[in-house]
């Protein structure tokens, strides 16, 4: 590896997370204007779609026809919290025994340098092949859900691609092929109010909405019991496990593998706000409850309505807050294989992996384009204090993105 790879990419990174681009309220124009001056002094260009005011999208592509490949990153960052939580300033990007610090060198300016890199390196050769076309988007908005960055860039089909690699977090021998969806719901009682000394006049909805957090716990423990997970996904739970096991183990607490498996692999339940009642000396006549659940892929969010409103009848209302799809790449996409040879080339054994949250792969896998999430950083260090990238991460995930941007457009026989 020459280091004068080692060190762009170190340095690229570096600059990157110098800008400041925190979401709320992310303002991403800086770094976007950055990374359109980077390319042009390479010779390349690029469009800039801005669906809201300050938080524009840059695209560049090079070659023509299919297979099109699309390489994604976000530009936005979460804030920096506590700045006194820093052992060095969060927009430093100080460079310290290997390491990149700071807000987003993780999640994920070191993974925006490193598909710029690539981009840049492979242009020239797309260009010229041309056996397919390559697209490089860093787009805005993904940590508050990605609507005015990948959602719009889709729905007009402006970001359309064959396959695609999202360079979010999850360090160089582990691949994201899925995420889980949500299905956020309020459960609401109602009853009938009487003064607080003679409660037995009333109907109390508190009580009644305590009965029925219970009935929807054991109601989702009985749905859970129910999935089947195909093959490649059950590997790729037990490995999710182990990686959010290692941070929990960190931070000091003390799981079993087979309870945090569950929350990773099944409908995970969590009562976020509860509401409810307005004196003391009432009997309450409405209560409610948000629950947040998160579906593994293969589990649709509306069936687990379904089985609540079934289960709930007469006791509680389910309303629907916010519903939306688990999804996943099947190991079998060409784009899934590739990444796995990648890895293995650097000497490593490939690992897939599941994640709980959300990417904005999901809008991309939503559409049908198989997509792989998978870049440098450490998935447990993104949104913490003293965020770092390690150099070392950064060059093995540049050598298996470019390896599979090589092989997808045919650029490479071996
Ligand atoms: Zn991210």
């Amino acid at each position: 590896m020459s280091s004068d790879l080692k060190n762009q990419l170190a340095e690229l990174t570096s600059r990157l997370v110098q800008i400041n681009s925190v979401n709320p309220p992310g303002d991403v124009t800086n770094v976007t204007d950055f990374i359109k001056d980077w390319l042009n002094a390479k010779g390349f260009s690029s469009s800039i779609y801005e669906y809201v005011k300050g938080k524009p999208n840059l695209i560049a592509k090079v070659g023509s026809g299919k297979p099109t490949l699309i390489l994604n990153g976000h530009t936005d960052v979460v804030p920096p919290g506590d700045i006194s939580k820093w052992a060095y300033p969060p927009f430093s990007g100080k460079i310290v025994e290997g390491k990149i610090y700071g807000r987003g060198s993780t999640d994920m300016k070191g993974g925006l340098a490193v598909i710029m890199m690539v981009f840049a390196e492979l242009a020239p050769l797309v260009e010229k092949k041309g056996t397919g076309t390559l697209i490089f988007s860093a787009t805005a908005d993904e940590e508050v859900g990605g609507h005015a960055g990948v959602e719009a860039l889709v729905k007009d089909n402006i970001l359309i691609g064959d396959a695609a690699i999202i360079a979010e977090p999850t360090g160089f021998d582990k691949y994201c092929i899925g995420e889980k969806g949500l299905c956020q719901v309020r459960l609401v009682t109602r009853g009938k109010p009487a003064h607080g000394s003679l409660p037995i006049l009333g109907d109390n909805a508190i009580v009644k909405l305590i009965k029925a957090i219970e009935r929807a716990r054991i109601c989702i423990d009985e749905f859970n019991r129910g999935i089947k997970h195909p093959q490649d996904l059950i590997e790729a739970i037990d490995n999710a496990t182990e990686v959010y096991l290692e941070g929990a183990l960190k931070s000091g607490l003390r799981l079993s593998k087979d309870d945090l498996r569950a929350t990773v692999g099944l409908v995970s339940f969590n009562p976020g706000v509860i509401k409810g009642g307005s004196k003391i000396n009432m009997v309450p006549d409405y209560a409610e409850l948000e629950l947040d659940m998160r579906v593994p892929p293969g589990v649709s969010p509306s069936n687990v309505v379904d089985k609540l409103r079934g289960e709930l009848s007469g006791l509680a209302e389910v309303e629907v807050i916010d519903l939306s799809e688990p999804n996943y790449t099947s190991s079998g996409e060409m784009i899934v294989q590739l990444i796995r040879d990648g890895i293995a080339k650097q000497g490593a054994e490939p690992k897939p992996i599941i994640i709980t949250g959300a990417t904005d792969g999901r809008y991309l896998r939503l559409r049908g384009i198989p997509t792989v999430v998978y870049g440098p950083g450490d998935l447990t260090l993104a949104h913490s204090y003293n965020e770092y990238v390690a150099i070392d991460d950064l060059v093995k995930t540049y050598n298996v993105i470019k390896y599979v941007s090589e092989k997808y457009l045919g650029l490479r026989i071996d």
